[in-house]
């Protein structure tokens, strides 16, 4: 049975590196252990009322701005096993706590394509449908078949069709209508042993040419990315971050329009919704790229990134973002909606 520690730093669960605690933390490595830890914990609740369950992955899409007064339950459900091979199509359940990048390699090893686009993404499996996980024209509902949850409050596991998570970009029920109601405890994809390779996207085809590869494997392409990410994104490991901190803005062709006459050089693409703005363009045109208010910042090379330099407060932070969401709205006429969780 997981042991249930008090006042757990967890500045080293959390990939901005924030300095908070939680007030009660424990980890689970099966379905049968969380099944233990949430039993146990109503015995908790006798004295501590109402406590929130906060559950963490890698820690790399969250920003705590204060310290967390309930039970953080750290998943660490590993074990990848393929299910079952019909001509080309493999299904593969994976456990939540797996790291998503050994996923990936994994899948490269076992030549399973369908993932190779989503490499080197941080963070565990179990948070991938959260936000639908997305980079270089891949999200991962492309491949989920099912995801299998535990439901906290009734105590019961349920499996959820993939149409049943409504994956949109960077969203899902577990984002919505469903937050914080499920622990998800596996994920089952659906891979292919013949490869469709997407290449139009960012710089994969440059990075290809510049390796030297003319008919490019699904390891090729993941290296490619690899390559590229490493190059453009900071390591949290050396400059606390969770990556984008903002969403790509939607805007109908009215605004697009407005923004056009007065920048010609706006980056955008069509959706069906509409137009995407990239984020990262409007905080750089509103001035924000590089800048660095105490410890908190916004990353020198990508303006969609904020950094902690050192001992930021994650209300730092927040405080910087919302300046600059104020300024983009001013300059723009744009909302930005913030992709990282923030944990209150
Ligand atoms: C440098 C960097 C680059 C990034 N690039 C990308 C990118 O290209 N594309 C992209 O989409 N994201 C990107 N991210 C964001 C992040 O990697 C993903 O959102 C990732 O899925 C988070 O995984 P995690 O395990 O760290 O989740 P956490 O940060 O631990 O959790 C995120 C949310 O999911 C919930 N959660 C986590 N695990 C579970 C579970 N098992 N059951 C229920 N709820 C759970 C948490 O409560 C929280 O609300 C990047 C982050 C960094 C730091």
């Amino acid at each position: 049975m997981p042991q249930i520690q008090k006042d757990i730093s967890l500045k080293a669960f959390n990939s901005f590196h924030i300095e908070v605690k939680a007030a009660f933390f424990s980890s689970f490595e099966s379905v049968n252990e969380l099944e233990l830890l949430i039993d146990s914990l109503d015995h908790v609740k006798l004295t501590e009322s109402s406590l929130p369950i906060l559950v963490l992955g890698g820690g790399s899409n969250m920003l705590f701005i204060s310290d967390f007064d309930g039970v953080v339950l750290q998943n660490k459900i590993r074990g990848i096993h393929m299910l079952s091979t019909e001509n080309d199509t493999v299904l593969v359940e994976v456990g939540a706590g797996v790291i998503w990048h050994d996923f990936v390699l994994y899948c490269i090893e076992n030549g399973l394509g369908g993932v190779e686009n989503l490499s080197l993404i941080p963070g565990t499996v179990g948070a991938s449908p959260i936000q639908n996980i997305g980079a270089y024209g891949v999200e991962v509902k492309d491949v989920i078949e099912e995801v299998h949850v535990y439901n906290i409050k009734e105590k019961k596991q349920n499996v959820l069709k993939n149409s049943d998570c409504k994956f949109a970009y960077r969203s899902s029920i577990f984002k919505t209508t469903d937050k914080n109601k499920f622990v998800i405890t596996s994920v089952v994809f659906r891979l292919s042993t013949t490869h469709e390779l997407h290449l139009d996207y960012g710089a994969i085809r440059d990075e290809l040419k510049r390796m030297h590869v003319e008919n490019p494997s699904i390891k090729n392409v993941s290296d490619a990315i690899v390559h590229i990410r490493s190059s453009k994104l900071p390591d949290p490991a050396k400059i606390g971050n969770a990556g984008s901190f903002f969403k790509n803005p939607v805007v109908s062709e009215k605004i697009l329009d407005a923004i056009k006459l007065k920048y010609e050089d706006v980056v955008f693409n069509k959706v069906d919704e509409g137009y995407k703005l990239a984020a990262g363009w409007l905080i750089e045109k509103a001035g924000w790229k590089g800048v660095r208010k105490g410890d908190s910042g916004v990353h020198e090379k990508q303006a969609l990134v904020l950094v902690n330099h050192g001992n930021a407060l994650g209300a730092e932070i927040l405080e910087l973002a919302n300046k600059i969401q104020a300024s983009v709205f001013d300059i723009f006429g744009v909302e930005l909606e913030t992709e990282v969780n923030v944990i209150q």
